[in-house]
């Protein structure tokens, strides 16, 4: 019972750690207290000695020149509570008892050895009543000139009576102050750790009902853990978006792929049909290769921009000249551009180097150019420039078409978006993504600047060495 109401609390940071909290503090008050009771014992034992001797003086001399009525008048003129509280004893050389002051709660003490033997000066003689752990009769004596044995003595009941108040306060206020500091830190405990338990329910009800969009509530301080619940926030919202972007993207694949394979489909059926003219089933094959080509490409295209978003693409890197790459794109496309009436001009310094994978930019060269194609009407003009910057190698993919208006901006470089006025054109939305991941890949940036109806630029940088890591 008391272990199924113990074992839910143990499993609380906050619980835990004030526990950790107060036997750090219980440990280190008790060895401070050990200390302070061991001096301040030491101390008052000193204190008692040095009376002690200085009373044995002072009888002593008492006696020696007044003899045992002098002494014993001064001990009659001492206050009664010192009177009850010294124990002062004369024996003759016979052994004989010629003065004796006992207070009466001593007899139970046995009786202090008589022989002066017994007594050193660097050693008090101590005698315990039997069975009090309390009271003790701390002794010293002296052999005066006439044989005379002087013993004096002094109860320890006033240190005892020190000490143990000393004790007990500890005890009292110690406990108190472990009770009230483990209440204490564990309220304490308790509510800077409350984001950690908001986190964990709210990964748990994620877990629990799929809902992506539950967040944790964000505190006004700035402590780790709001950085943390900051952090896990952030977390989730990229996730929420990668999830929702994944399905889109799911969706737009099985729509994108529907079309192509349901014609891929129809066309194998023509060619398999009974009494298909040889000649028009070897065409219907080949549109089906053709149409699986398309596939196949959409597919490795996705493919790739994962690898190279994920830095699993393996690049080839070597000095290339883009100026090359640039030919050899403009090259590939030159019918296409004649085809739809557009002049593409190329402005090209005698040699631009970059460290890069040549086929893979060119592939990024390619897709700028046949955008450029694709969005700029019949009578338009593209332009490819290359320059140098210090430390990278600048293209521009400049055009006169249809532009991108500022609120799409941002979203042309997602996987399979469409912008509204190119659903009229051939394309599948991976370019622009394939385009940025590639680039990034190699360390490099893209952007985009552009008009409505005034073109488009798009500017990749790329560095001319890797950049030492
Ligand atoms: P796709 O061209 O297949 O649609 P991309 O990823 O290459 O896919 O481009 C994404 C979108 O960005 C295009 O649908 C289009 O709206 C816009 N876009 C890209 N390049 C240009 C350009 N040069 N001019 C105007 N719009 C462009």
């Amino acid at each position: 019972m008391f272990y199924r109401v113990l074992d839910p609390l143990r499993r609380r940071l906050g619980f835990r750690l004030s526990l950790w909290y107060v036997l750090v503090f219980t440990l280190s008050n008790a060895a401070l207290f050990a200390l302070t009771y061991y001096l301040l014992a030491a101390a008052i034992q000193d204190r008692e000695r040095i009376l002690l001797e200085a009373w044995l003086k002072q009888t002593a001399l008492l006696y020696q020149n007044g003899g045992v009525n002098t002494l014993r008048e001064w001990m009659q003129s001492q206050p009664p509570k010192l009177q009850k509280s010294l124990f002062v004893r004369l024996l003759t050389g016979t052994n004989s008892v010629t003065l004796l002051n006992v207070p009466e709660e001593w007899v139970s003490f046995p009786d202090p050895s008589r022989n002066p033997a017994d007594y050193r000066p660097d050693q008090d003689v101590v005698i315990r009543i039997p069975g009090d752990d309390e009271r003790e009769l701390v002794l010293d004596s002296a052999e005066l000139s006439d044989g005379t044995l002087l013993q004096i003595g002094r109860s320890t009941a006033n240190r005892e009576t020190l000490l143990h108040l000393l004790r007990h306060s500890f005890f009292l206020v110690g406990g108190v102050t472990v009770i009230l500091g483990f209440l204490a830190g564990n309220f304490f405990a308790d509510r800077a750790t409350r984001p950690v338990r908001q986190l964990v329910a709210t990964a748990r009800s994620i877990i629990r009902t799929g809902q992506l969009d539950a967040r944790v509530p964000a505190r006004a301080s700035q402590d780790e853990f709001d950085e943390l619940v900051r952090l896990f926030n952030t977390l989730l919202d990229r996730n929420e978006n990668l999830i929702r972007a994944m399905r889109e993207a799911l969706d737009n694949v099985a729509h994108d792929l529907r079309t192509p394979l349901t014609r891929l489909r129809g066309t194998a059926e023509l060619a398999l049909s009974p009494g298909t003219d040889p000649a028009a089933a070897r065409e219907a094959l080949a549109d089906c290769v053709e149409e699986s080509e398309r596939v196949l490409a959409m597919l490795n295209t996705l493919m790739d921009i994962t690898e190279a978003e994920a830095g699993m693409l393996k690049l080839n890197r070597e000095p290339v000249d883009l100026c090359r790459l640039v030919r050899e794109v403009v090259d590939l496309y030159q019918y296409v551009a004649e085809d739809r009436k557009l002049a593409v001009q190329t402005e090209l310094p005698a040699q631009c180097m970059a460290d890069v994978d040549p086929n893979r930019i060119r592939q990024v060269f390619a897709n700028l150019l046949d955008n450029a194609i694709k969005y700029t009407p019949a009578g338009g003009r593209v332009t490819i420039l290359l320059h140098d910057e210090p430390a990278q190698a600048v293209a521009v993919f400049r055009d006169t078409g249809v532009g991108i208006p500022a609120d799409e901006q941002a979203k042309i470089w997602a996987r399979l978006y469409r912008g509204d006025k190119s659903r009229s054109q051939r394309g599948l939305g991976l370019g622009l993504s394939l385009v940025k991941a590639v680039v990034e890949a190699h360390g490099g940036r893209v952007a985009v600047s552009s008009q409505p109806d005034a073109g488009a630029t798009f500017t990749v940088k790329l560095f001319k060495q890797l950049p030492a890591r």
